[in-house]
């Protein structure tokens, strides 16, 4: 397939409104392909109810779609993203831990809406629910979303830089899946986990290596090195680590909105060379010969 092409533009890692993206499925599928993205995934945070109208926008357009997700997960009190790609999204133990993985986050945002009225941003849940596209999915940049509009701070990451993450006020600890757990639904559905945006974890080496080992030994197989978390020099740290562990290695934009300052669908570079892509597999056993 697209043999005229020096190499393939894959992205398997994005948003919708299906969870903290601010397009819709389809857009986002249309998005994609007039960035030139040949390969595809949408990977909603703890839930694949946008996958039906993504999978069919992407074969209407011809480009090749791969099911997707990013769970959140709890590992040594530190909050990990799991990416799951090419799995079967109608499994019954990967929608059943997911629905769980979900549940919590309402009574979280109460929380959150609450620590914000202390610090005198009163109204806050109500603002965060006008940016909510799933109703199961409220999530920080909802909240984010709603302090930028009411002139609080300029932008969404100064938002969190601020107030949501990790000791602010509008930060609640909350228990995800655990990582075997996340691991096991995933591979269980026939799919691919991936440690999502190893460098956007605070993390000692040691605990660095704890992480990479014990997810190895779950049966997880892939880390993404080029993501729009990433710095340069984070691309070329975990092609170290990716080669040093034997994972294969994934690419993805964590495209969530066009004005938050990060890579847009398919526009983060290729993959180091010396690396084998997660989905070099997935596109063998599915290509005609
Ligand atoms: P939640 O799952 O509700 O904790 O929200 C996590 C989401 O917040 C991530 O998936 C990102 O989309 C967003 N996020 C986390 N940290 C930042 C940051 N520093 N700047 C911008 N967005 C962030
Ligand atoms: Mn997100
Ligand atoms: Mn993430
Ligand atoms: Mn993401």
């Amino acid at each position: 397939m697209n043999s005229m092409k020096p190499q393939l533009n894959v992205d398997l890692h994005c948003h919708s409104t299906v969870s903290d993206g601010v397009f819709a499925p389809d857009v986002l599928a249309r998005r994609a392909h007039a960035n030139g993205v040949d390969v595809w995934a949408l990977t909603d945070h703890d839930e694949v109810g946008g996958i039906a109208l993504a999978r069919q926008t992407a074969q209407e357009l011809g480009m090749q779609f791969l099911t997707g997700v990013e769970i959140s997960v709890t590992w040594a009190n530190k909050t990990v993203h799991i990416v799951g790609i090419n799995f079967d999204e109608t499994n019954a133990d990967l929608l059943a831990g997911l629905q769980r993985t979900r549940s919590g986050r309402q009574q979280r945002a109460e929380e959150i809406a609450a620590g914000l009225a202390k610090v005198g941003i009163p109204n806050c849940y109500e603002g965060a629910l006008k940016y909510v596209g799933n109703p199961d999915l409220i999530s920080r940049s909802h909240f984010a979303r709603y302090l930028v509009e009411i002139g609080i701070r300029p932008d969404v990451s100064s938002v969190f830089k601020s107030y949501l993450a990790d000791g602010l006020p509008g930060f609640v600890p909350h228990r995800w899946a655990s990582l075997s757990d996340a691991v096991a639904w995933i591979t269980g559905a026939g799919g691919v986990a991936i440690i999502a945006h190893p460098g956007r974890y605070d993390l000692s080496p040691l605990a660095f290596d704890a992480l990479f080992t014990e997810f190895k030994s779950l049966g997880g197989t892939g880390i993404e090195v080029v993501t729009g978390s990433h710095t340069p020099d984070q691309y070329e740290e975990y092609a170290r680590v990716a080669l040093q562990y034997g994972f294969a290695a994934s690419r993805g934009s964590d495209f969530h909105a066009p004005d938050d300052h990060s890579p847009d669908l398919g526009q983060i570079p290729p993959l180091p060379k010396e690396l084998t892509p997660v989905w070099s597999e997935i596109l063998n056993s599915v290509s005609v010969p």
